[in-house]
């Protein structure tokens, strides 16, 4: 008897955390971490569930919620084989929905919602396979990758047979380069020092426990104001000295003139990167930019909401660093097409996370590109923010400022039952207590 899907069940899952200024930057000053939250059943004698989800910052989970339920009839009733056999196949057939399309296409909440449908069935894939998912997929052949991505508007930068060449080339060190992760991990960098509502007492503290954890690297957020951003800025680099990295990080808040301006102010003190510092979408502003403040390093990419967006930024040279996101996009399948993509431009990818969740999952996309895909650890590394992975069955677990490669099967995507009860929005305990 093959097994079917037979619960797909979506919840609204918020945690409080405007109250302590946590993840405040000068755009999003005071958010809620939320995972609009998905659980895939089959009626297989495993048991195995599908979690996947998209991060949200509060207000708007609801509406997120309802996009990815809008999806309940691709997956309920399905035979579990054939659907987690062609995840491209699948990828394809959401993508492609003849009316959900209009929403987008291939951006926002509709977009984001088919990414948490596709995460979801390769977590399941990934427990079913007894698997980690970053050695699922750094297991599989360079035919079975190329067949997980959609090259449609790609092949103008990328083409099927040069990704091929790309993943073949990576094929021998495979083996090696899995084995180095497990003994050493993958190299984090840390955000919570930075956060714009911290004090300085709470800056300078957090800061001198990122160096005494092994990172070699810190952001903070900037943009509100410049002469408080480099006071900061100062105050973070006396504290760590010069060995340490310190990147910033203006989240879109910036014009051209305005970017250029600041930047310019900011590059004394040595920047590692700039980050987003514009509307994460114009393409053309990143490249004035860019082209500007050099050497100064540019990097976006947490908010880029399709793989057609990130060959565009590429194509332009509009960056030096790209900034994937496990929950931007439509899952896994698309941000395998955009690490093909860095890999051909020759530019390195260090993800975005932090949120909800967003560590756990990444984690697995950038050991798999490692072990297949770009094969080298050079200037990469994984924002890592110390906050909420208490919740997760798996959570990423850092030592020495590294990412320790996850074993247990799966993407690392399950909260614990009791989290997503007392976190549910709006009758869970927690919101119940919050004023
Ligand atoms: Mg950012």
């Amino acid at each position: 008897m093959s097994a079917k899907f037979t619960g797909f069940r979506t919840l609204d899952v918020r945690f409080p955390t405007s109250k302590e200024l946590d993840g405040s930057d000068a755009m999003n000053v005071d958010p809620d971490y939320s995972a609009a939250y998905l659980v895939l059943e089959t009626d297989a004698a495993d048991g195995l569930e599908g979690h996947g989800f998209v991060f949200t910052i509060g207000r708007g989970n609801d509406v997120q919620r309802a996009a990815i339920e809008a999806l309940s009839g691709y997956v309920l009733g399905r035979d579990v084989d054939a659907v987690l056999d062609d995840l491209g196949g699948m990828w394809r057939e959401l993508v492609y929905d003849a009316q959900l399309r209009w929403l987008g296409p291939e951006k926002g909440v509709m977009h984001m919602a088919i990414g948490a449908v596709v995460n979801a069935l390769w977590d399941l894939r990934a427990k079913r396979e007894g698997m980690p998912l970053w050695q699922l997929l750094g297991g599989l052949s360079p035919e079975q990758i190329v067949d997980l991505v959609d090259f449609r508007y790609l092949t103008d930068a990328l083409t099927p047979d040069e990704a091929l060449e790309l993943l073949r080339a990576a094929e021998p060190g495979r083996a090696q380069r899995s084995a180095a992760l497990q003994e050493h991990g993958y190299p984090g960098y840390t955000t919570s020092p930075g956060w714009l509502g911290y004090s300085d007492e709470k800056l300078e503290h957090l800061a001198k426990e990122a160096v005494a954890q092994g990172f070699t690297q810190i952001k903070l957020k900037v943009g509100a104001d410049i002469d408080d951003d480099i006071r900061r800025f100062a105050l973070a680099r006396s504290v760590v000295g010069d060995g340490i990295r310190i990147a910033v990080d203006a989240n879109q808040r910036w014009d051209v003139r305005e970017a250029v301006d600041a930047i310019e102010r900011l590059a004394p003190f040595d920047p590692w990167w700039v980050e987003e510092p514009t509307a994460p979408d114009d393409v053309l502003a990143h490249s004035a930019i860019r082209r500007r403040v050099s050497p100064v390093r540019i990097a976006t990419g947490e908010h880029a909401h399709s793989r057609v967006l990130v060959k565009q930024l590429l194509q332009a040279e509009a960056i030096d660093v790209l900034q994937l996101d496990s929950t931007r996009v439509a899952g896994v399948n698309e941000n395998i097409a955009i690490l093909l993509l860095a890999a051909k431009f020759g530019i390195p990818v260090c993800p975005h996370a932090g949120g909800v969740g967003l560590c756990e999952l990444v984690q697995h996309l950038a050991m798999f590109d490692y072990v297949a895909v770009s094969g080298t650890l050079a200037d990469r590394n994984i924002e890592y923010v110390d906050h909420l992975h208490e919740h997760f069955l798996d959570p990423v677990r850092i030592v020495d400022g590294a990412y320790a490669a996850p074993s247990a099967p799966g993407f690392s995507a399950q909260m614990h039952a009791k989290s997503l009860t007392r976190y549910g929005f709006p009758d869970g305990e927690a919101w119940k207590e919050a004023p």
